[in-house]
């Protein structure tokens, strides 16, 4: 096929750097990589859609970091350490300078973090730039902060901020107008978010439960109350906000904190027991680790005011397939 020499070239070019000399990387049917004796494999993919998780006027080199930490985002949420990671490709045409600086930011933080690029899949793609990663790590299988972990009365708490991601994709968006200067400050959490990783490994020995903040605090955290079969209170005065938000209305910072997706930070639950030796974690990772409300026996997830006043009316997370 007229195409194919391009894909090889394509692939040989700029995804096909070194691996570990104990994993087979690209270039065969499969990769191969072992798992240290006693470990479970965690594994997880998410797909990113041009137009639908990425403007098509992207930074490539932030796309590329993005496509992998939304990934790793994935494994911190699970307390697995990365292992490998594929990439699969569809792309409407070749554009080297972009290809180029897409694979810098991906081999980028895929160092950063050990997880090296093992194989994927290239395609031409009929409209738009389609993104599949998966990534493989391991946990130790009586380590891993499931979803349905969560116990009544453990204390919830978030790492990082809030509101920051959503803020900017609405800017960016053309949804909301406010100051450019606040754009600059809010842009990178949107398009270079940290997956925390070393976080995530860490709290796997304290934490009951854990999520990754991809659709909205709230929407995630009930995802842990329905899995784990309890009830919450929030209270808003804890929220760790983004300091560069002070100064929006009270109901845009509502709904950015409470409901804005695109986090990527961890939300977990953990015994009382543990709230000292997590907030020491915290100063030894230089990440802001922020108590946030308790689970309950009482099903239902109940937000607090300021005033201290329930509040009646929440905001909604993503939904990809709501109308
Ligand atoms: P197959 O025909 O078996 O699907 P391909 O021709 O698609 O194999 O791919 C050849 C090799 O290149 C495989 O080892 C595959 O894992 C690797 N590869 C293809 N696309 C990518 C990519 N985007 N990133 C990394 N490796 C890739
Ligand atoms: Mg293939």
């Amino acid at each position: 096929m007229k195409t194919q020499a391009t894909e090889f070239d394509l692939i040989t070019r700029y995804f096909k750097r070194p691996v570990p000399k104990e994993m087979l990387g690209a270039g065969d049917d499969c990769a191969l990589f072992s798992v240290p004796s006693g470990r479970q494999v965690a594994t997880s993919t998410d797909l990113l859609l041009e137009g639908r998780h990425f403007f098509s006027d992207v930074d490539p080199y932030t796309l590329g970091h993005k496509a992998l930490a939304v990934n790793l985002s994935d494994l911190a949420a699970m307390g697995a350490t990365p292992i490998a990671c594929l990439l699969g490709l569809g792309l409407p045409s070749i554009d080297n300078n972009w290809i180029e600086k897409f694979a810098d930011g991906f081999y980028a933080l895929a160092k950063e973090h050990a997880c090296p690029l093992i194989g994927g899949d290239t395609t031409r793609s009929m409209h738009g730039i389609t993104l599949s990663v998966t990534v493989f790590g391991s946990v130790d299988p009586l380590r891993t902060m499931r979803r349905d972990a969560a116990q009544p009365g453990d204390e919830i708490w978030i790492s990082g901020s809030l509101g920051a991601a959503d803020i900017a994709c609405r800017m960016l968006a053309g949804e909301i107008q406010l100051q450019p200067d606040l754009l600059k400050r809010i842009r990178p959490a949107l398009e270079l978010p940290t997956p925390r990783v070393d976080l995530g490994v860490r709290l796997a020995a304290y934490a009951h439960a854990a999520i990754d903040v991809s659709d909205g605090l709230l929407q995630d955290l009930g995802h842990i109350l329905t899995a784990s079969g309890c009830g919450a209170e929030v209270f808003e005065s804890q929220l760790p906000l983004h300091s560069a938000l002070n100064a929006l209305p009270g109901p845009l910072l509502r709904q950015a904190a409470l409901a804005g997706g695109d986090l990527y930070e961890l939300c977990f639950t953990a015994p009382a027991s543990a709230h000292n030796v997590i907030q020491s974690m915290g100063h030894d990772l230089n990440i802001a680790l922020t108590p946030i409300g308790k689970t309950t026996i009482e099903p239902g997830l109940r937000v607090f005011d300021c005033a201290g006043s329930l509040v009646n009316k929440l905001p909604a997370g993503f939904d990809h397939f709501r109308t």
